[in-house]
């Protein structure tokens, strides 16, 4: 059943469906899980999804970054519809199935780096973040990570103590794990443009006098930070950091959960400036939608844990397996790396139209389908988190779902399907646009 690709309201936003399930929500979910919007889902597809009342939602988050290549892409459908009813799960730490491996072999060949890899398969980007840990602490038999500002890595007991911001990820949750060290990164707007050698100079000074290299395990960074805010670093920040790694035998490790798979422009965003991680962490788009996520790497530290010290129940479900495979044949066959690239032209273009009428508007930046706005306060960049809020709100309301996100709250994010349409992107922009001016 193919959905209709146009933005529709039929209902005033959240319809009467939605209201009568958001007092359900309430009743027996607690408030700890919050939701973007006060709208239920009924169909999604392409760029838009369709709620409970028959309006008709422009998508604009797929999910955060997983449907890349739709929330129903059709080979994704079939393919877990033919495993479905051969058999949902027999766990492959019993008797493994091929599925998993097919996508360890495709991981394998994907990914940066021409050396002899193995994959892991897990449910969730915070466990194979987690899992990263654990073999790179095996491997070189040292307790040490780093992590950076503004990261983001997940809500597990490891991962919390790995992601920088405190509200509302961390408030309340501790005490947290040890030996987990926090290094400034590249932030150009923030940083006073400081170039990418300098900020990689920077933490690794650091890291040197205040950790030591031969007690750091593992560098962990996103290539491009997401709930942090987008936050893309200089030129040059990346391939020093992975190369100071490289000499000190420290594993990094590039947590690849958002920008992987196509989505900025790269099939992997550390491709750009030709960085090879050691392992590589992937989940969120690898899978159409399916639970997965993953750890790939240099064979030589992938093999560093015993028989037995990797693993979980549900980890590469051969659902989730045969919903990879075809979301990955998806990308390649709909060159969807290139459709990424179109996409940030066209939200580039707006958001730069924008910015030169709207003085609120401190920065456009990313790369792909992965794009944002950082709001600031007029004449300066003293972060404006309300207007993040009252935009987004706006937009809500006339059926377009933005997400927020950054340190300081103050980031509106554009993460679009990249089965999406020019006209459904413009009509969505249209709206933005609106949003700003109504808030002025
Ligand atoms: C979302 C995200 C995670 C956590 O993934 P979950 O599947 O929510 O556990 C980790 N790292 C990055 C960069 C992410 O964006």
């Amino acid at each position: 059943m193919s959905i209709e690709q146009q933005r529709r309201l039929v209902t005033e936003l959240p319809g009467p469906r939605s209201l009568a399930l958001m007092s359900r929500k309430t009743a027996a979910v607690p408030d700890g899980v919050g939701t973007t919007m006060p709208v239920f889902a009924a169909r999604a597809g392409g760029g838009i999804v369709v709620d409970v009342d028959g309006n008709h939602l422009i998508d604009l988050g797929s999910g955060i970054a997983v449907t890349s290549v739709g929330a129903s892409a059709p080979r994704v459908v079939e393919a877990v519809t033919e495993q479905v009813a051969a058999f949902t799960h027999t766990c492959f730490m019993v008797t493994p199935y091929e599925g998993y491996l097919r996508v360890a072999e495709t991981l394998n060949r994907i990914t940066p780096g021409d050396y002899e890899k193995r994959t892991v398969l897990f449910n969730s980007g915070a466990e194979a973040v987690e899992n990263a840990v654990k073999i790179a602490r095996a491997h070189t038999q040292r307790d040490a990570v780093v992590v950076f500002d503004h990261a983001y890595h997940g809500r597990t007991n490891l991962t919390m103590a790995m992601t920088a911001k405190s509200k509302p990820y961390k408030h309340g949750f501790g005490p947290f794990a040890p030996e987990v060290y926090r290094a400034a990164g590249s932030y150009p707007y923030r940083d006073g443009n400081l170039d990418g050698a300098a900020a990689a100079a920077r933490a690794i000074d650091w890291i040197d006098k205040q950790i030591g290299a031969e007690n750091l395990a593992a560098l962990v960074i996103e290539p491009i930070q997401g709930e942090g805010g987008f936050i893309e670093p200089a030129p040059g920040f990346l391939p020093a950091l992975a190369a100071w790694c490289r000499a000190s035998g420290v594993v990094f490790v590039a947590d690849e959960v958002q920008t992987g798979f196509a989505r900025t422009g790269d099939l992997f965003a550390c491709e750009r400036e030709g960085v090879v991680p050691d392992l590589i962490v992937t989940a969120k788009g690898i899978a159409g939608g399916l639970p997965l996520s993953a750890v790939t790497g240099r064979a030589e530290i992938m093999q560093a844990p015993h028989v037995g010290g990797l693993g979980g129940t549900y980890g590469g479900n051969p659902l989730a397996c045969a919903a990879a495979l075809a979301a990955i044949e998806t990308i390649e066959a709909e060159g969807l790396a290139e459709r990424a690239r179109k996409i940030e032209s066209l939200l580039i273009e707006r958001l730069s139209r924008l910015r030169d009428r709207d003085d609120r508007i401190g920065d456009v930046r990313g790369r792909g389908a992965m794009i944002a706005v950082e709001l600031v306060r007029p004449g300066g960049t003293e972060p404006d988190p309300r207007l993040a809020r009252d935009v987004a709100r706006a937009a809500h309301q006339q059926g377009v779902i933005v997400l927020t996100c950054g340190t300081y709250g103050n980031v509106l994010r554009f993460l679009p399907p990249l089965t999406i349409s020019d006209k459904l992107l413009n009509d969505a922009f249209d709206v933005l646009d609106a949003a700003f001016a109504a808030t002025r």
